[in-house]
């Protein structure tokens, strides 16, 4: 099939539900993508922050290879050696959270943190941060706060209210003895890549502690080395009752899963399940890449290349520029216009990055990126930001 038949198949056939772009990706090798015709993108999307490891990692095709000729899927209830030893090395990551549920996304990773906070609170309600993004399912979207993904949707869950982020007034005054759980990104990704503050975040876990409310971090996005640490909450010094995850948790192949405390109770069989959830093959995955954001020391990676690359952004004079800002290989740029057409000018010189929200340009590259990959990424931006892009 050459790229317009591709197209045009989709085009007939899809849902309708996603904006298709007319770029027909086909193969992925580190930070590179490649459509049918052959031509090289510099990939700084990682689909929406899934593949930090880099596309077609060799470790996670042997392991999903050799899994895949071994067993593919188990339900959680028959123990297996890949989940076991998934656990026990997901377990390890975070002091504190040593118990963890498997699912298959983040927003069922979200769904699965609220149930939790219910049945183990006996509460009900539940507060987020205005311009949080946790999900487009019916308990996870009425915690993301952009009227874009919840209008027509409506009755979503009730008992879920925003609250101002980096904001401690608001925070303190919205928890009470009826809130179940606080949710939070600790660098808001869709929102427009917004990094907390270390005290909010400390105090946040104050607030929760003192008000027997649980604190949910929301690692999806940050999770697994993108901020410079393995997760973003390492910045703060803070641990949350139930962190969860899943985008790059896997390498790449679909998994997520809520690491859960101690103060979070009566998790008893029943109460919750997932028929994929912790697959064997999943696990195996997941495996290998955690092996592999050790051996390739990842986290460190993102700190080092996201120093370079936010260092050398902050350089590029343009009056089209409100602001640069991130942690790690998590980077937004504030635009003064709207950036679709910085994307797409961006697109036309083979750079695939992403928005987030009407004026920021968003940048998560694999962690893999190299050096020269990042120079070429600057050279572009400096010469696609520095003239006023406008849609046609
Ligand atoms: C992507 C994302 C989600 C939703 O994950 P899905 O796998 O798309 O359901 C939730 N929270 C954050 C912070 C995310 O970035």
């Amino acid at each position: 099939m050459n790229a317009q038949e591709i197209i045009d198949i989709e085009n007939k056939y899809t849902s309708g539900v996603y904006a298709k772009q007319t770029l027909t990706i086909v193969r992925g090798q580190g930070a590179s993508l490649f459509d049918v015709d052959g031509n090289e993108y510099l990939d700084c999307s990682s689909g929406h922050g899934v593949a930090n490891l880099g596309h077609a990692h060799p470790k996670i095709a042997e392991a999903l290879y050799k899994q895949a000729s071994t067993l593919i899927t188990l339900f959680e209830s028959f123990p297996n050696d890949q989940r076991a030893a998934l656990m026990e090395k997901i377990t390890a990551l975070v002091p504190g959270l040593d118990r963890v549920f498997f699912c298959n996304s983040g927003t069922e990773a979200v769904e699965a943190a609220f149930k939790f906070a219910r049945i183990s609170t006996g509460r009900k309600n539940f507060i987020a941060a205005m311009r949080a993004f946790h999900g487009r399912t019916f308990g996870s979207l009425s915690a993301t706060f952009n009227k874009k993904y919840r209008e027509g949707f409506e009755p979503l869950l009730p008992g879920v209210s925003h609250v101002a982020y980096n904001n401690i007034e608001a925070l303190e005054k919205a928890v009470n003895e009826e809130t179940a759980a606080v949710i939070l990104e600790v660098v808001q990704g869709e929102g427009g890549v917004y990094p907390a503050s270390a005290e909010y975040v400390q105090v946040a876990r104050r607030i929760c502690d003192e008000r027997g409310a649980l604190l949910i971090v929301d690692e999806i996005q940050t999770g697994f080395g993108r901020t410079g640490r393995l997760f973003a909450i390492e910045h703060f010094g803070v641990t949350p009752d139930l962190l969860v995850c899943a985008k790059s948790l896997a390498g790449g192949v679909p998994m997520g899963a809520v690491l859960i405390g101690h103060k979070v109770q009566n998790l008893t069989p029943g109460v919750h399940g997932s028929t994929f959830g912790g697959n064997p093959l999943s696990c195996a995955a997941a495996n290998a890449a955690l092996e592999v954001i050790k051996e390739e020391g990842l986290p460190r990676q993102a700190e080092v290349k996201g120093a370079y690359l936010l260092d050398k952004l902050r350089r590029i004079e343009s009056p089209n520029i409100r602001e640069v800002r991130g942690l790690g290989l998590m980077v937004g740029i504030e635009m003064k216009q709207k950036v679709t057409p910085y994307i797409k000018a961006l697109q036309e010189k083979k750079i695939i990055a992403l928005n987030a929200g009407l004026t920021v340009i968003r940048l998560l590259p694999p962690l893999v990126i190299t050096y020269e990959q990042i120079d070429h990424l600057v050279k572009v931006l400096s010469e696609v930001l520095t003239v006023e892009q406008k849609d046609e």
